[in-house]
Order: structure tokens, then C-alpha cells, then sequence
């Protein structure tokens, strides 16, 4: 708890970001010292290891995401998938829109990315109204996989977001 604490307290804020009236919390404060973001990799793995069903496969998303889902596959080895935002990945691919705290967007997953019945663990660095990791979900179920749960390093509660995910949500921070 005094880990996370510790993150928490070094996640910068920025008000009026990017759009007037939105408190941006910018988890690459974190990355920025290597002390840190070491603890913040050892959080992220631990927290992955505790779901109920082992993750097979781990899911970054587009762009943060990917920073976290990596070392946490690797710690896990287990394979790493990108979701990206539309237009980005080759080959066969499924998409689906969405909307987010400002704006709209479209995220895509490559159809043979995940094996039928694999489970899945997504991870993001934010979780706001939860749209974006709602889609995410939904985009893994489309491909065949199962979903072991979700995992952030930030949670903003007031936007409710866990109510959209009928997984197992984990966050490391809440504001
Ligand atoms: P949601 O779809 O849950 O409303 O928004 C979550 C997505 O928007 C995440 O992919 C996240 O990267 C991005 N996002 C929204 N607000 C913030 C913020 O304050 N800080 C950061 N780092 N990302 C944000």
C-alpha cells in the first residue's frame, strides 16, 4: 500500500489538459525516474499475477497501455497483443468505435492475434468513463478469447468506468 502510495503521489496532474475543465494525470511522471517506474512493474505483476484465471496472453492498448503490457507479459511470459487505434495494424483485423472523455475513436485487434478460448488480461493506464476498455473487451471476445480481467494504474472513480466492464477490474491508484 505504501508503493502505491508513492505512485500516487508522483502521477503530475495537469489542469485544463487537453481540453479546458480536464485534470490530465500523466503517468510518463512515473517513467521518468527508473526507481519508480521499477516499483510501478513490480505493482503491475503482481496485481496481473493475482486474477482468478491465469492470463494467457496480455493486451496492451494503444498508446499507454503498451508501455505497462509489455514488461508485465514479459514478466509473465506470456505473448504480448496491441490493440490499436484504427488504420495502424496489417493484416486481417476487426475494428470498433468509441467514444472517450474527449472525442471519438476507433480501435482494432488482429483477428488471429489471440487463440480460440485463450484468456486474456487488457491492460491501459487509465480507466475514465470506460469506453475505450469497454471496446477493448469487446474487440478480444469478438476474436475468440476470453477475458481474465483488466488491469490500470489509474482509476478515476467519479466517472464510474468499472460499472461499463463485466470483468474483473483492478487499478493500482484511484483519484
Ligand atoms: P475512457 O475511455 O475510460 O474514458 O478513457 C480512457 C482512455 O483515455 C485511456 O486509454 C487513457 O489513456 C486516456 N485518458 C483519458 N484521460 C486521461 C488522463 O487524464 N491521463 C491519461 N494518461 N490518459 C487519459
Amino acid at each position: 500500500e505504501s508503493k502505491k502510495q508513492l505512485i500516487k503521489e508522483n502521477i503530475r496532474a495537469y489542469n485544463d489538459f487537453p481540453k479546458p475543465g480536464i485534470v490530465f494525470r500523466d503517468v510518463f511522471s512515473i517513467l521518468q525516474n527508473p526507481e519508480l517506474f521499477s516499483i510501478l512493474r513490480e505493482l503491475l505483476t503482481f496485481s496481473a499475477k493475482s486474477f482468478e484465471v491465469k492470463p494467457d496472453v496480455i493486451v496492451g492498448l494503444d498508446s499507454r497501455g503498451f508501455l505497462f503490457a509489455t514488461l508485465v507479459a514479459l514478466d509473465l511470459q506470456v505473448p504480448f497483443v496491441p490493440i490499436r487505434k484504427k488504420g495502424k495494424l496489417p493484416g486481417p483485423t476487426k475494428a470498433a468505435s468509441y467514444t472517450l472523455e474527449y472525442g471519438t475513436d476507433a480501435l482494432e485487434i488482429s483477428t488471429d492475434a489471440i487463440g480460440k478460448g485463450q484468456n486474456a488480461l487488457i491492460i491501459d493506464d487509465l480507466l475514465g468513463t470506460g469506453g475505450t476498455l469497454q471496446t477493448a473487451c469487446n474487440l478480444v471476445k469478438e476474436v475468440g478469447g476470453n477475458i481474465s480481467g483488466c488491469l490500470l494504474v489509474i482509476e478515476l472513480k467519479e466517472l464510474n468506468g468499472k460499472s461499463k466492464i463485466n470483468y474483473p477490474v483492478q487499478s493500482l491508484v484511484q483519484y
